[in-house]
């Protein structure tokens, strides 16, 4: 936990200079980004952490948007080894309540439990090594795969290399002279936007966290790549708690529970059967959003959909 703190301040302090150093293209992690509201006090370390979270009544308003309530009164609960899926419209608050989650932000009113505690009573360094984010679009350090594998833990070279292939990470690392060792950033190798997310499916591996949150890529990958990192997305999710922004049908179809989200609060809520039956908002979804294309915009639409 030092271990971490220290490299978080350390971190913290550099991200000026580093920026400065590095020039803007090359971003440290996307929580070094947000101002978190959040003072990183000490707080309570659980015995055991199972994953599960609790939202109860939350309201939410981004401090630099005083006017705009983005999340109004949502409640829902995750129980261990669920795999939840949030879906809805862009700007209807997915992304918001991920970052509550993370304590990027603490909520006006109502409380988030993780692990079955209140998250504002828990140690922020602890909790957050529990919790492993793959984003879109991940950040990556201009250090070493290696070291962006780890994210500074100590791991041995076998567990490395374990993860990277379970993200489909080794084969490409192993093309690189130097692999593991290669630099990435502007003074190393430039990768492409579905290698950095392997590698960042990689470091989520290796947290081995109790909770998984994840962005499905919307980003157009291609089809490779998508098949790669899909693979290794599936393979993160299995046996464990898991919080999605799913974009894609098997997702949600695979999910214990869809969460539609629409301009801040729960609009539906139950399996994917069950909220296609609704005839409703998530149907519409379905139809028009999740599958991005995957599926013909007519009337043959209803029929596919329904054999699914
Ligand atoms: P998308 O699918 O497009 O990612 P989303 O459902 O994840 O959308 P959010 O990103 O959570 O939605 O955004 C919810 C609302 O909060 C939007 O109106 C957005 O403009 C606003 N918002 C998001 N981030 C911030 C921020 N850092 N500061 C102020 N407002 C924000």
């Amino acid at each position: 936990t030092l271990q971490v703190a220290m490299a978080f301040a350390l971190m913290s302090s550099l991200y000026g200079d580093f920026m400065q150093a590095l020039g803007a293209s090359v971003r440290i992690f996307d929580l070094l980004d947000r101002q978190p509201e959040v003072p990183n006090e000490d707080g309570m370390i659980l015995p055991e952490m199972d994953g599960s979270v609790e939202f109860q009544d939350i309201h939410f308003t981004y401090p630099s948007r005083p006017e705009t309530e983005v999340i109004k009164g949502i409640s829902f609960q995750v129980k261990p080894g669920e795999m939840i899926a949030l879906v809805g419209p862009s700007g209807g608050g997915k992304s918001t309540l991920v970052n509550l989650i993370e304590r990027f932000y603490d909520p006006n009113s109502g409380t988030i439990a993780l692990g079955g505690q209140d998250l504002k009573d828990l140690d922020p360094c602890w909790f957050r090594q529990k919790i492993s984010m793959v984003s879109q679009e991940p950040t990556l350090f201009a250090c070493s795969i290696k070291e962006n594998i780890t994210y500074g833990r100590e791991a041995t070279t076998e567990e490395i290399l374990e993860a990277a292939k379970q993200a489909n990470a080794d084969e490409f690392i192993s093309t690189f002279d130097d692999g593991y060792d290669t630099l990435v950033g502007e003074r190393g190798v430039r990768l492409s936007g579905g290698q950095k997310q392997r590698i960042a499916i990689a470091r989520a591996l290796i947290m081995n966290p109790a909770l998984l949150l994840l962005d499905e890529a919307t980003s157009a990958l291609d089809a490779e790549s998508e098949h790669l990192v899909q693979e290794a997305i599936d393979r993160a999710m299995k046996a464990r708690t898991v919080i999605v922004i799913a974009h894609r049908l098997s997702t949600v179809r695979n999910a214990s529970k869809v969460i539609v989200i629409d301009k801040g609060r729960i609009a539906e809520m139950g399996t994917h059967d069950e909220l296609l039956a609704l005839n409703g908002v998530y149907k519409r979804l379905v139809l028009r959003q999740l599958t991005a294309g995957a599926m013909p915009p007519d009337n043959d639409t209803d029929t596919q959909i329904d054999k699914q």
